[in-house]
């Protein structure tokens, strides 16, 4: 039976624990003061050992990301990448409300490690309540010593700035969060230089997520060897799941990577509301859609990719047998069309191009050619566009298409119309496809 584990959130009920007395009365930032007392490569080797993956999407390893930043003197960064915004993930949001301060004894953990000078905190221009509820512990953590000059006592100093984004999904990519937190447009650049060795400022930068370093203070108070004991052994650890869409009770929960996924909403979510599955995302609207037959697998970074989709963001949206997917696609695209920053033609054209194709089907003036048209246009930015949104478009068109495909058919065939109370709603530029796309 799947069970909760919770690390991140263990004190989150408790009344509170947004403001740094109650915090510290749980045992707040001793793990911080413990790390002071160990070397910078002590930490940081600490934290490898653990396996401690970024839980943004990437899931590379926290430890060797911070062991790339080079020991030369001069201002170093750390960005706490707070832009949460993949539809259907919301996890970090709840740190940043409740435990604010976990996040930032981890960041401070982390910025000791690897020799931070100032910690910017990126947080998503639309979570204005978020944004003061960090603040207002950032103003805690330094007049508490825990931020500032000699940080506990100790020899390590670091500044923290709040920055609110200004509400493009784009700028959870780390190269495009920096353009952003220097004042320019939210645009990806290439990479190499690496952050780590050019980032904010063209200084060595990490970024790494709010998540991810809210484990940060359990694996140092803990041990390594606790973080490896849960989860897997490519997925040690524990990872937060916030769950939404045709489930009783939606939510964010914490536990063990591997847990069975039907297992997980069977037990804690309180099981599929409204009808039988029909289709779960796990990983937030990018990855690709999984049909029911395929869901029962292990949520680990490789019991999702052997059922061929992706951990993601942990976003998962759970669909019953009423769930119109030709809607729900139409949604997702419609999505990445307004997010696409318009730096690559694939991108730009194709999300549109794919999002006007199926609000034609939708509308019952599809052809069957669109299917391929459809097809053709995901493939033609899988891989082929400047940043991973490009990914993160093409994959639901695919998957949806490959395991949906009759539903599609259905809207072309005219056995299904779309029901007058659904209208897409928002623009995306062009309403009607012009005449050479019929
Ligand atoms: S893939 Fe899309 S979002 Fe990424 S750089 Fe190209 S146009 Fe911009």
């Amino acid at each position: 039976m799947a069970e909760e584990t919770r690390v991140v959130m263990q004190d989150i009920d408790v009344p509170g624990m947004a403001s740094l007395d109650v915090f510290v009365k749980r045992g707040g930032y001793l793990a911080l003061k413990k790390a002071l007392k160990m070397t910078p490569d002590e930490v940081i080797a600490e934290v490898k050992k653990s396996g401690l993956r970024g839980k943004g999407g990437a899931g590379f390893s926290a430890g060797q990301k911070w062991s790339f930043i080079p020991k030369t003197p001069g201002p170093k960064y750390l960005c706490v990448n707070a832009d949460e915004s993949e539809p259907g993930t919301f996890k970090d949001q709840m740190i940043l409300e409740f435990v604010p301060h976990r996040m930032i004894e981890g960041a401070v953990i982390a910025g000791y490690a690897f020799g931070a000078t100032h910690i910017f905190i990126y947080i998503r221009g639309e979570f204005w309540k978020e944004i003061n509820i960090v603040q207002k512990a950032v103003d805690e953590a330094y007049a508490a010593g825990y931020l500032g000059k000699g940080v506990c006592g100790s020899d390590y100093s670091v500044e923290c700035t709040v920055h609110p984004g200004a509400g493009a999904y784009i700028c959870g990519e780390e190269t495009s969060l920096l353009e952003s937190l220097e004042g320019r447009r939210g645009e990806p650049k290439m990479k190499p230089p690496f952050p780590a060795i050019r980032g904010l400022y063209d200084r060595p930068t990490i970024i790494n997520n709010v998540e991810t370093l809210a484990t940060v203070p359990a694996i140092i108070e803990r041990g390594a060897d606790w973080h490896l004991s849960l989860g897997t052994k490519e997925s040690p650890g524990i990872k937060m799941f916030s769950v939404s869409g045709h489930v009783n009770k939606p939510g964010v929960y914490e536990i063990a990577y591997g847990t069975n996924q039907l297992d997980f909403i069977e037990t804690l979510c309180g099981g599929v509301s409204g009808g039988k599955l029909k289709a779960i995302i796990p990983g937030g609207s990018s990855v690709p859609v999984m049909p029911a037959a395929n869901c029962d697998c292990p949520l680990s970074y490789e019991g999702l990719h052997a059922a061929g989709s992706m951990l993601g963001s942990a976003g998962m949206i759970v669909m019953n047998e009423h769930t119109c997917m030709v809607k729900m696609l139409e949604v997702i695209s419609r999505f990445y069309a307004h997010e696409s920053c318009g730096k690559c033609t694939v991108c730009r054209e194709g999300t549109h191009w794919m999002t006007m194709i199926l609000r034609r089907i939708l509308r019952g003036e599809g052809k069957m050619e669109d299917l391929d048209t459809l097809k053709e246009a995901a493939d033609g930015i899988e891989m082929k566009s400047f940043c991973p949104l490009g990914d993160a478009a093409a994959w639901p068109v695919q998957s949806f298409l490959k395991h949906f495909r009759h539903e599609f058919v259905d809207y072309i065939e005219g056995r299904k119309k779309m029901l007058p109370k659904y209208k897409p709603v928002g623009t995306i530029g062009h309403e009607k496809l012009p005449a050479r796309a019929y």
